[in-house]
């Protein structure tokens, strides 16, 4: 049973593909849930580009899917919110009012500067890019109340080679203290299958996994990041297999943001 909860619509600036298209292929590849995780990013690095969405509009969309496959899917309404620390009360209040299921908290942006144009590379080693994003990162956990889970964890390895050649293992002290902090607020992670797409890689590796779990972690989601319909679910089975090797029994969907479990 699959539960996709990173999932892109055409509610996304940069996704063109329809709605329905994803729900009809989510029914055709038998998933269980499908949680549509639109992009908000405020205060966005390249101004060219609106990471915003017509919450209205977007709610009354998914309400017309539920009517229309409800009976066959399960489908929820989440948001990909793109955290600064600078802009976290806002956050904050998009959660809290937008009525949502789910929330990840992902950066796309650290130290103002862009991870996708590499500009934030510019002038670091790749052991001071990770320490300035982990300290951000562990300022999203300490302090945005409402989300549910951090978006693609380590997603530095995907746009910088000097950062994919890093190993997390020399960051486990640092990791530690926001793991901890996580279970402590009962948050957790997300495992991004899109970089499997990408570069063959998992942003999160087993051992990283293993030391999650190890502290007591055990929310988990499981989202393909996909912008288009036929890439849902990439490669659930594989991670299925990876978790329930080191011992996770469960893997977790949302409702209303509260989370709850399913057997894997
Ligand atoms: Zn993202
Ligand atoms: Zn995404």
């Amino acid at each position: 049973m699959y539960y996709d909860y990173h999932v892109h619509s055409h509610f996304s600036a940069d996704c063109e593909a329809q709605m329905k298209d994803i729900v009809e292929n989510a029914i055709k590849f038998g998933l269980k849930e499908v949680c549509f995780t639109d992009h908000i990013d405020y205060d966005y690095c390249d101004p060219s580009i609106n990471f915003d969405i017509d919450l209205d509009e977007y709610t009354d969309h998914i309400e017309l899917m539920r009517d229309r496959y409800g009976d066959r899917i399960k489908i929820l309404k989440g948001v990909e919110v793109g955290f600064q620390p600078h802009i976290v009360e806002k956050c904050d209040n998009l959660v809290k009012s937008g009525d949502f299921d789910f929330a990840i908290a992902s950066m796309h942006t650290c130290n103002k500067q862009g991870l996708y144009n590499r500009d934030y590379f510019k002038g670091k080693t790749a052991r001071e890019a990770y320490l300035k994003y982990f300290e951000e990162i562990l300022y999203c956990v300490k302090n945005f109340k409402n989300f549910s889970v951090i978006g693609h964890l380590n997603i530095l390895a995907r746009y910088n080679d000097d950062a994919a050649r890093e190993n997390l293992i020399d960051y486990f002290d640092v990791l530690e203290v926001i793991f901890k902090e996580l279970i402590e607020r009962n948050k957790g992670i997300e495992i991004n299958t899109s970089s499997l797409r990408y570069s063959n890689t998992l942003l999160l590796s087993p051992d990283v996994l293993k030391f999650y779990h190890e502290l007591g972690g055990k929310i988990i989601t499981l989202g393909s990041d996909t912008h288009v319909p036929n890439t849902l679910a990439h490669e659930f089975d594989y991670i299925y297999g990876i978790l329930r090797e080191i011992g996770f029994e469960y893997i977790t969907t949302f409702e209303k943001l509260q989370p709850k479990f399913a057997k894997i």
